[in-house]
């Protein structure tokens, strides 16, 4: 055989095995972690909807049907801060979030105030705003680059679910907000909490109760997260 037809042969095999690679870890795809927050919990309740349920039995409830609609997902791996009634501050979900190190954070609420007039939905997002540090230029550039990264995709969730919860309950919507939160403050983690609608409401308040509006909001929130990594 000839040299030139060697290096050809050669040059076949590694471009088939290339092909074979990518065409392989395409099918199987990158597992995605999302971390889903219950807030609350415990003794710590948060808004009381009736007699003895309150925001905390909600976002429990809410964050497992998330879970169960995911389960059958290859490529999506639902991790919760607490899957019982348990008692947790935010800097034990802070350091749930770190060692995890979620692809996405969604930590789900009940809203409270503002009159029995206000309801619907409510998204905020993190601000991610620049640290006072020392470091260097090399390390404050790949830092900027990951907050942004985490900044745009955080909006882009948020936009996602305030689609998919506005078809839900139609006119509902809060709109988008920025602000921080004790639990992800200082993180570089993409995050979104999403308050689902009003105790304080007699309407909303109704509709969170009932378990198919939680299946609902969970079913959409699925959805989302599908749709996010698609
Ligand atoms: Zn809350």
């Amino acid at each position: 055989m000839s040299n030139k037809k060697k290096i050809f042969i050669l040059l076949g095999v590694v471009i088939s095995l290339i092909i074979l690679t990518a065409s392989g870890s395409f099918a199987a795809g990158k597992k995605r972690i999302i971390l889903i927050d219950p807030a609350h919990g415990g003794k710590e309740q948060g808004v009381k909807l009736t007699g003895d349920v309150y925001e905390k039995n909600i976002t429990l409830a809410v964050a497992l049907a998330v879970k169960k609609e995911l389960a059958g997902e290859n490529n999506i791996e639902i991790i919760l801060t607490r899957d019982s009634d348990k008692t947790m501050d935010p800097e034990e979900r802070k350091k749930i979030i770190e060692k995890v190190n979620p692809d996405f954070f969604i930590s789900l609420h009940v809203n409270g105030g503002f009159g029995k007039d206000a309801s619907g939905f409510e998204l905020y997002y993190p601000t991610f705003a620049e640290e006072m540090s020392a470091e260097g230029k090399a390390a404050k550039d790949s830092k900027a680059q990951l907050r942004n990264k985490c900044q745009n995709d955080s909006l882009k969730m948020a936009k996602v679910v305030q689609d998919n919860l506005g078809s839900l309950f139609p006119r509902k919507g809060r709109g988008l907000r920025k602000a921080d939160s004790p639990v992800t403050e200082n993180l570089l983690v993409p995050a979104l909490s999403v308050e689902m609608g009003f105790a304080t409401n007699s309407e909303d308040k109704k509709k969170l109760l009932s378990v198919k509006t939680q299946t609902d909001i969970a079913k959409s929130l699925a959805k989302s997260v599908k749709t996010f990594f698609r």
